[in-house]
């Protein structure tokens, strides 16, 4: 007002679409200004031409667009402004800043307050003195980063070659010879030599080829042999191996088998601190402990401290130092299976016992997956694409490779692969639905859109804002494609199922932008009864459970429905993680209190403190999944491992900062999984 701006038509420049130049474009539309927006990238284009209605958008480097003359008003507090006194002269230009705490100036003007006027400040302004008129008008923009892997996984790997036909062969041929190893391993009447084989082909990821014959002989062995581990005179290496083996296959072998490696006086020997390669299999069996294994809580304290002063002195052999410290940061039980893979076959192929045609099978299988992965991985990129949802959903996280990944985390196998297709398109919906949510819409368009979602009919699209309505459309789209599928399969309750689970994590996104705009911090409980929901703790397993026709039927998805311990631990424990590492940036950008924030109000700890309670509660959580594993099961391991894998998944991908939200943390694993091939 104060530089006579107030006359419709006449030309406004804003550089900069931050949070007061995202204001200032809404003033200048709002009193009729011929608005011009300069910005240093072409990113902020569609929101600003689309969205905000801004009559130019000019990139700052094109030099020719920026000869420009006027009044340059100061608004924010920019560090430091260079220009030349003869580019002020030229053009008589002339330089002015804003009449600072003026702010009733601004508002009041019936002017949609798009952003907050303070967001970018600090997150003290977006909690309670916001009013509510304020609040209820506000999209708490988070300007994620796009996707960093653009066109990377465009192209589809080629039809099979001459070459990788070859490959095939020589495969076969592999597979063959490690099927005889086993049968020979099964005939000799040596149940250890039979465990130590089952141990490596799992390690390397390729037992998943012979799940049948394991689970048989293991029965066998476990049935027979029921003191195996006490039988003879087995070192620490053995025993902690036949312990871990077992109990990963849900068989509850005896914590007691232990017990010979204490003095009288209740301490792990002295002796075996030489032995690296029994303390890291001790240590790696510790893992599977469940509740109240005390010789277990003593043997992991016992392993760590010792693996830690080893990892360094271990200079004549650099190759198991490597592999020890690998391990202390993150323990095979809890990785991540296909990574896991990977860090095995590097270090047994330098194990002087190492199984050549073995390792050759296990190098061959993995690119063999990863070629499978990246036609997958390609599919899904075109769909994604189709849909345009990164350009029409702007404000949302572009993370379609991360969240492929996570599929991969959670199943592999190729017998998996529509459950992987299913997994990955209904999360990128959820995360449009999501980022909406948190980072976009007005609680009014929420509101509305919650409301479309229970009522799940294409009729609801037009009580629709126009922004929203592609998403729902394509929501819809995608849920009659799944139907027609399963339906023909004669499990068209699945589909069902996991849309009513849509409508519960949708009701529980609303729960949280409400929470958001009201300041409401609730008590850690309810909120993290809430916070599992929009975790999409029944729905992300119910979506892979979907594309399991073999193993998923319908008892699957009633036990899904009674929310199963390990299922809840599973998914605690993702919360628990994720929001962690998470909730400081969120706070900052203005979002939804996290469990983080809960549990520090209702009990008074600090944030180091709550860090600390919530390893504890992890610790404990997995004793939980541990013990479930080992119950006689309703449902097979393997489809239980699928929601297990989600806590693995948040112990690697959330181990310091939010892997999806922030794609340069997981880049190198992408990288490992679908772009380099093991060198053979
Ligand atoms: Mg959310």
């Amino acid at each position: 007002m104060r530089h006579k701006m107030n006359q419709p038509g006449k030309p406004l420049g804003v550089i900069g679409l931050g949070g007061l130049g995202h204001m200032a474009v809404k003033f200048g539309k709002a009193l009729g200004l011929k608005v011009k927006l300069f910005s240093t990238s072409t990113s902020k284009t569609e929101e600003a031409l689309n969205l905000l209605g801004v009559d130019k958008f000019v990139v700052s480097f094109d030099q020719d667009q920026m000869k420009v003359a006027g009044v340059y008003i100061l608004v924010g507090f920019p560090s430091e402004v260079k220009f030349s006194p003869a580019s002020v002269l030229i053009g008589a230009k002339t330089v002015s800043g804003s009449a600072w705490k003026k702010k009733s100036h601004m508002i009041g003007n019936n002017i949609n307050l798009d952003f907050a006027l303070y967001c970018s400040a600090s997150s003290k302004y977006i909690n309670p003195s916001m009013s509510n008129k304020v609040r209820e008008n506000y999209r708490p923009l988070a300007n994620f980063r796009p996707s960093i892997w653009k066109d990377t996984f465009d192209s589809m790997p080629s039809p099979k070659l001459v070459k990788e036909l070859e490959y095939d062969k020589q495969f076969e041929e592999l597979k063959e010879q490690v099927k005889e190893t086993l049968s020979t391993a099964f005939s000799t009447d040596d149940p250890v030599k039979e465990v130590i084989l089952i141990n490596s082909l799992c390690r390397l990821g390729v037992s998943y080829h012979f799940k049948t014959e394991i689970e048989q002989r293991l029965h066998h062995i476990f049935e027979s042999h029921p003191d195996l581990a006490a039988e003879n005179d087995y070192d620490l290496y053995t025993v902690a191996l036949i312990f871990r083996v077992f109990r990963q296959h849900g068989f509850k072998m005896s914590c007691g088998v232990f017990n010979k490696f204490k003095e009288s006086d209740g301490k792990f020997k002295e002796s075996l601190i030489s032995d690296v390669r029994g303390i890291l299999s001790l240590y790696e069996a510790t893992q599977l402990r469940v509740h109240e294994e005390d010789i277990l809580e003593e043997a992991l304290i016992f392993t760590t401290t010792h693996l830690k002063k080893i990892s360094l002195a271990l200079d004549t052999s650099p190759q198991l130092a490597n592999y020890v410290t690998k391990g202390l940061e993150q323990p095979f039980h809890t990785g991540v299976p296909r990574l896991e893979a990977i860090k095995y076959i590097s270090f047994y192929e330098h194990e002087e016992s190492r199984n050549e045609a073995l390792l050759k099978f296990a190098k061959l299988d993995f690119n063999h997956l990863q070629l499978l992965h990246k036609q997958e991985l390609s599919y899904l990129t075109s769909w994604w694409k189709d849909l345009n949802f990164a350009s029409i959903y702007f404000y949302m996280r572009d993370r379609l490779v991360e969240i492929y990944l996570w599929s991969i985390a959670q199943h592999y196998e190729p017998c998996y692969s529509r459950a992987r297709l299913i997994v990955t398109k209904i999360v990128m919906m959820m995360m449009a639905i999501d980022d909406t949510y948190d980072a976009y819409g007005l609680l009014d368009e929420l509101r509305c859109f919650t409301d479309a979602i229970e009522r799940w009919d294409i009729d609801a699209l037009n009580q629709l804002p126009n922004y929203l309505k592609p998403l729902y459309k394509s929501l819809l789209n995608l849920f009659e494609e799944l139907n027609n599928e399963v339906t023909e399969e004669g499990r068209s309750y699945s589909v069902s199922f996991i849309k009513e689970m849509v409508k519960e994590v949708v009701r529980a996104y609303f729960v949280e932008a409400q929470w958001f705009r009201e300041g409401f911090v609730p008590l850690f409980d309810e909120h993290m009864s809430n916070a599992l929901i929009s975790a999409c703790c029944v729905l992300l397993p119910a979506a892979a459970f979907t594309g399991i026709r073999e193993i998923a039927g319908i008892h699957a998805f009633e036990w899904l429905q009674s929310k199963p311990k390990v299922m809840m631990s599973s998914f605690t424990i993702l919360r628990l993680i994720a929001d962690l590492v998470s909730h400081e940036d969120e706070q900052k950008r203005g979002h939804v209190a996290s469990v983080v924030e809960s549990y520090m109000k209702e009990y008074g700890t600090s944030r180091m403190e709550t860090a600390e309670k919530f390893k504890i509660m992890v610790t404990n959580l997995w004793k939980d999944i541990n013990e479930e594993c080992m119950r006689p099961k309703i449902i097979p391991l393997q489809l239980i491992n699928v929601i297990v894998n989600v806590a693995r998944i948040a112990e690697v991908f959330y181990k310091e900062v939010d892997g999806v939200t922030n794609p340069e943390y997981v880049k190198d694993y992408v990288k490992k999984l679908f772009v380099d091939p093991l060198p053979l």
